[in-house]
């Protein structure tokens, strides 16, 4: 905890992004079986720090706290959230300071009760408020926002999850990276893509930028995950869209090329089971990826079930969009 700033930028793996990601082809006899080509898009390996479409997410935003002169990021989290961790990376390459307001009033006397998450934040420097559950329910009240930002003017608040409208449109280059992909390796686009769903930003970019006849389907990981359905219609359909990524792209109005699934998400948010935690091992045994059990576990139990039932018609080509999220498996050390 007392690390020197210095000490800790030192540790860290060199700031190089992979850029593109490799996107993988998946051979298993059960896909041979249903007559269909598999690929996964690694965005777990972009970067060591600020894993997976966290990046994407936060680097439209980054640019945007530049532009503003702001010095400070501030957002809002769980204690095991992968946007606080990827702030808190963030902001310590990019030379802003973090402040990171946490769920969990109790936290905030007992430190030993800290996940890595959270110790690895403080170990970058990241100034930690805890709040209660109540407090932190107000996380989408303008006026509590506002509180913050009188607290901290000159902070750049970002969202929960750090998803925005900024956020979504970090999606653009990444769909544009998997068709070229695609092109180089099978001559033919994707038709079918999947990835997880926590607030919906990443799934609304996603199905934004890609082809009116291609197919994302998005796998909620919370519980009646419904209520968020305005919210990625909003996205999806670019309202009050003001980036300039998302100009120079072809209109993308009212489109119908995605699909909202809520009902894999295996008892809740964080909640796992021995039937994930089995899918996910048969998973990493076979392909050597390594997946979380919160976000990218869900996808893949998703995938192999809408398979089984008949979801994807012969010659189908899906894309699993791996999104990151091992941050939670690494230890406090690991900086
Ligand atoms: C945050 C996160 C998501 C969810 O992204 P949203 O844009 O909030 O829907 C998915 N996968 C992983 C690994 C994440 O860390």
């Amino acid at each position: 905890m007392k690390n020197k700033m210095s000490d800790i930028v030192s540790k860290m793996p060199h700031p190089s992004w992979l850029n593109p990601t490799p996107l993988q082809k998946l051979h298993s006899p059960i896909f041979e079986q249903y007559g269909v080509e598999v690929w996964i898009k690694r965005d777990d390996l972009n970067h060591a720090i600020i894993q997976g479409n966290k990046w994407h997410k936060l680097h439209p935003n980054l640019q945007r706290a530049k532009q503003l002169g702001k010095t400070q990021l501030l957002s809002f989290g769980g204690a095991y959230s992968n946007h606080i961790d990827a702030l808190s990376g963030a902001a310590i390459l990019e030379g802003f300071e973090a402040i990171g307001i946490i769920r969990g009033e109790e936290l905030a006397q007992h430190p030993h009760k800290w996940s890595p998450t959270l110790q690895r934040a403080r170990q970058r420097g990241m100034r930690l408020h805890f709040v209660s559950r109540a407090e932190y329910r107000q996380r989408h009240d303008p006026n509590w926002i506002a509180q913050w930002q009188q607290t901290y003017p000159n902070a750049y608040i970002l969202e929960e999850g750090g998803s925005n409208e900024l956020a979504v449109s970090g999606f653009a280059p990444l769909v544009k990276d998997i068709e070229q992909q695609m092109q180089q390796q099978s001559a033919q686009n994707w038709t079918h893509l999947l990835c997880a769903v926590g607030t919906g930003a990443s799934f609304s970019g996603l199905a934004r930028y890609a082809h009116e006849q291609q197919n994302v389907l998005g796998i909620a990981v919370l519980k009646d995950s419904n209520y968020l359905r305005p919210k990625i219609e909003q996205w999806i359909n670019g309202e009050n869209t003001t980036s300039k990524i998302e100009a120079t792209l072809e209109a993308t109005r009212g489109r119908a090329n995605w699909q909202f699934l809520t009902q894999f998400h295996g008892g809740g948010y964080g909640k796992s089971n021995e039937d994930l935690m089995f899918k996910i091992k048969e998973f990493e045994n076979e392909f050597n990826v390594l997946l979380d059990p919160v976000y990218t576990g869900k996808v893949i139990v998703a995938f192999y079930q809408l398979l089984q039932d008949g979801f994807f018609a012969p010659n189908s080509r899906i894309v699993l969009y791996h999104s990151g999220g091992l941050q939670g498996r690494a230890t406090a050390q690991d900086v």
